[in-house]
């Protein structure tokens, strides 16, 4: 089996790869659907803008695909792995991971605040602030994307890889709740299965993660579940034992199964 296995596990890196770069290039197109500012300024407007339409579907796909939108799509994740090429420092995680949600709670609060003080939504324009549908059609758009793109440089330069999505990502928490909600339901959903009895301790998985966490501990505990586990499947493709594999199922059977690809 091993050639064929790993043709198909190298095509599939090689496509997740392609995927979120592809996403990071067409970053200056959708910039203004995945911004934080605009979706304040919608709201203040009583406006439901692409950015809001973009985390509400984040949020619901999360629900059966979990974090996967941050390992395969998203553009951040595309500038961080290209960061990687120049800084492959393990990122630390454990309590930092919770910087976001102090950066996310109380932008919420900002957009709930803004929406109330203009009395509610009362229209949707997804192309808000967009040229046809293209976010940078100017100097001051580029401006402020130059600006971002910067932070997250220099994030990955200082703290290592997708320093970004451990601390300061505003679009994470979305797909980490729903996530958990998906898991409080009992929902199926992608996620990794683990055979821990054919691991040989090797640490690959643990080396390629590019969250930097600790997979081969979670092999080992036989719990593959972690909020900042993006589903890249990195730790798959590379164990030589064919420990991981995907599933599609509950958390329950991803317990018991590892059968999946
Ligand atoms: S790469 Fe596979 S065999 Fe090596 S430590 Fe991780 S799970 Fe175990
Ligand atoms: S645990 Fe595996 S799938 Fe999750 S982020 Fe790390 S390498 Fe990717």
């Amino acid at each position: 089996m091993g050639n064929k296995k790993d043709t198909r596990v190298r095509r599939r890196q090689r496509v997740r790869k392609a995927l979120i770069i592809a996403s990071f290039v067409l970053f200056p197109v959708t910039f203004y659907y995945l911004s934080p500012i605009l979706i304040i300024q919608g709201a203040s407007e009583g406006i439901i803008v692409g950015s809001f339409i973009a985390f509400a579907l984040m949020f619901l796909f999360s629900l059966v695909l979990g974090r996967a939108f941050c390992g395969w799509v998203c553009p951040a994740g595309g500038m961080q792995e290209l960061c990687f090429k120049l800084r492959d420092k393990r990122a630390k995680g454990g309590r930092l991971d919770w910087i976001k949600y102090f950066i996310w709670v109380p932008w919420l609060g900002a957009i709930a605040a803004a929406a109330i003080r203009t009395g509610g939504f009362n229209g949707v324009d997804p192309l808000y602030q967009t040229y046809y549908g293209i976010s940078i059609a100017g100097i001051q758009s580029l401006f402020v994307l130059a600006i971002v793109l910067l932070v997250i440089f220099i994030l990955a330069m200082a703290f290592g890889r997708r320093a970004f999505c451990h601390y300061g990502c505003w679009m994470a928490p979305f797909v980490v709740m729903g996530r958990k909600a998906g898991n409080v339901f009992r929902w199926p959903s992608l996620r990794l299965a683990v055979d821990e009895e054919k691991c040989i301790d090797c640490k690959k998985c643990t080396k390629v993660c590019p969250m930097s966490l600790e997979v081969n501990a979670m092999v080992k505990a036989g719990q593959m579940e972690n909020s900042e586990c993006i589903l890249c499947g990195m730790c798959v493709d590379n164990c030589p034992k064919e420990v991981i594999s995907y599933v599609f199922g509950s958390k329950k059977r991803a317990a018991v199964s590892a059968g999946g690809v």
